[in-house]
């Protein structure tokens, strides 16, 4: 079989062959944490030891992590555990990962009033236009650290700051999903009140996932039933998930730094290949996550040209995966790109821990490109 090429890690990564001891082991040490036997209590150890190191890992010992079944579910949590009684407003941005969208859409639905902050063109967060959405109403902000989309970076630390000038008892929740291990995080230094991780993004397992909630910010559970996760998340611990996901995070942010070297140089071999193709970057440059390459072809499809790619074994993406499947994309609707740009984007999203040889996987894009408006020049 030829090698597959794998750079669709915005959706998912592949993981770390270390997590086949942590759930063999698992296998053998089966108990229910909350269980009052010696070996249960082992677990319930290993389970607190791994929120401790978590938490310190992301510079949250100032609050505490409720281990949930991924990024979705954390999301929800924290805009569907607050209380909006008395008219009190929700404002995110159009970028929004869907986790957080809908639930928005889903909350307005039942008389939340929920308010949408446009994206500049650059696809961060417009801050001068946040202040005029964020009022004595606003019981929470939510924003996206970077976009599984386009990779740009928003300044966490300075939203904070205009959120809590405008409305110091405002909840501002961070979905840090796509910077989880590939950029530093502080959360002490940011002063946010609530930070949405999950394991699969950075090779750890699937199903699990964290909100750090700051102590003190105000949250109630959504999810009812044993009184797990100090009764913010019941349900019963998914251990091996969990020392999973506490070996992913200690890796990643261990290797963070030349990690995103190795990205940076994969990025840059491919954009080097593509210089001719008369591609449009969606988002590239500074304040822009090296792991993931946003960019569109104007007149070739997206979902056309990951297929002719698919045929050579290199798995790539139309914007992103979770809304491949919709011809419209408000995250690069907001940016102001044009019809033909949002149907021509793709994004290639990288793994440090590959060694493929990029220059030959930009040759074979660039071809492909090519070969693509040789036949659309054609007809
Ligand atoms: N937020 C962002 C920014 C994401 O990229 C994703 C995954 N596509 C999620 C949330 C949802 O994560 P999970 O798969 O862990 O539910």
């Amino acid at each position: 079989m030829e090698r597959i090429i794998y750079l669709d890690n915005s959706a998912t990564t592949k993981p770390f062959d270390e997590l086949k001891d942590i759930y063999q082991s698992n296998m053998a040490n089966f108990y229910n944490p909350s269980a009052l036997y010696g070996p249960a209590i082992i677990e319930r150890k290993k389970v607190e030891s791994a929120r401790k190191n978590i938490c310190e890992m992301i510079g949250g010992e100032n609050g505490t992590i409720i281990f949930t079944s991924g990024a979705t579910e954390a999301n929800n949590l924290a805009l569907g555990g607050i209380n909006y009684a008395g008219g009190a407003e929700l404002v995110i941005s159009e970028g929004e990962h869907p986790s957080v969208y809908a639930k928005a859409k889903a909350l307005e639905l039942q008389g939340v009033k929920v308010k949408y902050v446009p994206l500049k063109q650059d696809g961060t967060i417009d801050v001068e236009m946040l202040k005029h959405y964020v009022t004595g109403k606003t019981a929470m902000v939510s924003i996206m650290m970077v976009s599984n989309e386009t990779g740009a970076i928003n300044d966490i630390k300075q939203i904070n700051k205009t959120i809590k000038s405008i409305n110091p008892k405002a909840i501002f929740h961070v979905d840090g999903v796509q910077a989880l291990g590939k950029l530093p995080i502080d959360l002490m230094d940011l002063d946010i009140d609530l930070f949405t991780i999950s394991a699969h993004k950075i090779h750890g397992p699937k199903g699990i996932g964290a909100l750090w909630i700051k102590n003190g910010a105000k949250l109630h559970p959504i999810i009812f039933g044993g009184g797990q996760e100090s009764n913010m998340r019941s349900g019963t611990e998914n251990v091996a998930g969990i020392l999973g996901f506490e070996y992913a995070v200690k890796k990643s942010i261990e290797d963070l730094k030349n990690n995103s070297q190795i990205v940076d140089g994969f990025k840059e071999q491919i954009i080097n290949e593509l210089k001719d193709q008369n591609i449009k970057f969606l988002r590239n440059g500074t304040n822009a996550s090296p792991y993931i390459l946003s960019i569109c072809v104007p007149g070739i499809r997206g979902e056309v040209l990951v297929h002719e790619l698919e045929k050579h074994n290199i798995y790539i993406s139309t914007g992103s995966a979770c809304s491949s499947k919709k011809s419209d994309n408000r995250t690069l609707a907001s940016m102001g790109r044009t019809e033909e740009q949002i149907k021509g984007a793709i994004r290639i999203s990288f793994s440090a821990y590959d060694n493929y040889n990029m220059q030959n996987v930009g040759k074979i894009i660039a071809s492909e490109i090519r070969q693509l408006k040789q036949k659309i020049e054609g007809k």
